[in-house]
């Protein structure tokens, strides 16, 4: 990259608190305009002669979240500390850091600070060069988060995880749409789906994802191929369940085709509304025949969970 004042900058920003705090700062964070993007990290043990880590419930959390410096509205950074510092009488929080980072960084930055997230109930998202002993219960998909859009840390995924994780049933076949790095895809093969079929317009994407597939083990359950639902598309059968987190606009031009992949009786999610389009989003997929069986939110995103009727 060239060392040009064009760079952008972005800012990031980092607390460090108990676990009970980390909701509110990241509610406070997103308040203030941070709301592409909040990771709460868990706090880790680590043995002591390795790389092996597993998170400390009781221990405290980190709150990061990054924004181009240019969308910091003056003032607002005081603000926030001016805030935090009122959580601080009831709860046991640092200070505010601040830093600022060139474009260069925001890979490096990332990938210092990308360990182990829970994107889901039960689903966590690792980088590879971590190594993580997970709970019974829980699901690790490792990505790579280099590569593709979709590393779990966005809301609008971890809508769209949580309502695929309480919808999924043993066995169902998936459909995933805009796959992005395949983290659903590869998460709904890791929960036990019978196929999973993933599609993207963008070619990085298509490959990321059935590299993340494959890096997992569940490349022979997740396919994934380059297109889309509607005229041309790759898959033509009928699922379970189809997810799909793009944006509403997308969402709404595909009403149809993404309605033709649901089978009768089974659930389609959409994430990527962001708050002021849900009303559009619902409209469309009611026009399809679709009915709404609930939403979810978080910060200015909502997901839907919709049904088609059992015929
Ligand atoms: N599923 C991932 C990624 C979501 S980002 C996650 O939940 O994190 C949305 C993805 O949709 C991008 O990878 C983008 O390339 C893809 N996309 C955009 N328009 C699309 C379309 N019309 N059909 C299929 N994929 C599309």
């Amino acid at each position: 990259m060239t060392a040009g004042s064009s760079a952008r900058r972005w800012l990031e920003l980092a607390v460090t608190c108990d676990s009970e705090a980390a909701e509110p700062v990241s509610e406070l964070f997103a308040a203030h305009g941070f709301n592409r993007g909040v990771a709460i990290e868990e706090g880790f043990t680590q043995d002591p002669d390795g790389d092996n880590f597993a998170v400390d419930p009781t221990g405290p959390v980190v709150v990061r979240t990054f924004l181009n410096a240019a969308d910091v509205a003056p003032g607002t950074i005081d603000d926030i500390r001016q805030a935090l510092w009122h959580l601080g009488r009831l709860r046991s929080i640092s200070d505010l850091s601040v830093a600022e980072r060139a474009e260069e960084d925001w890979a490096n930055a990332w990938k210092e600070h990308y360990s182990v997230h829970r994107v889901g109930r039960r689903v966590l998202v690792k980088a590879p060069w971590h190594v993580y002993e997970p709970a019974p219960d829980e699901i690790i998909v490792e990505l790579d988060p280099g590569m593709a859009f979709g590393t779990g840390l966005h809301p609008s995924t971890q809508l769209a995880m949580i309502a695929m994780e309480d919808e999924f049933r043993l066995g169902d076949r998936v459909l995933d749409v805009g796959t992005g790095s395949g983290v659903l895809a590869t998460a709904a093969a890791l929960l036990g789906a019978s196929v999973v079929d993933g599609v993207d317009i963008e070619p990085v994407a298509v490959r990321a994802a059935q590299e993340n597939a494959d890096r997992n083990g569940v490349g022979s359950i997740v396919r994934i191929e380059r297109g889309s639902v509607g005229d041309g598309e790759p898959f033509q059968g009928e699922y379970d369940l189809v997810v799909a987190n793009i944006i509403a606009r997308i969402l709404i031009e595909f009403a149809l085709g993404l309605a033709r992949r649901v089978r009768a009786g089974g659930t389609l999610v959409l994430g990527g509304i962001i708050d002021v389009k849900e009303s559009a989003v619902r409209d469309a997929f009611n026009e399809v025949g679709l009915t709404l069986e609930r939403r979810e939110e978080r910060e200015d995103w909502v997901s839907l969970i919709l049904r088609k009727p059992a015929s």
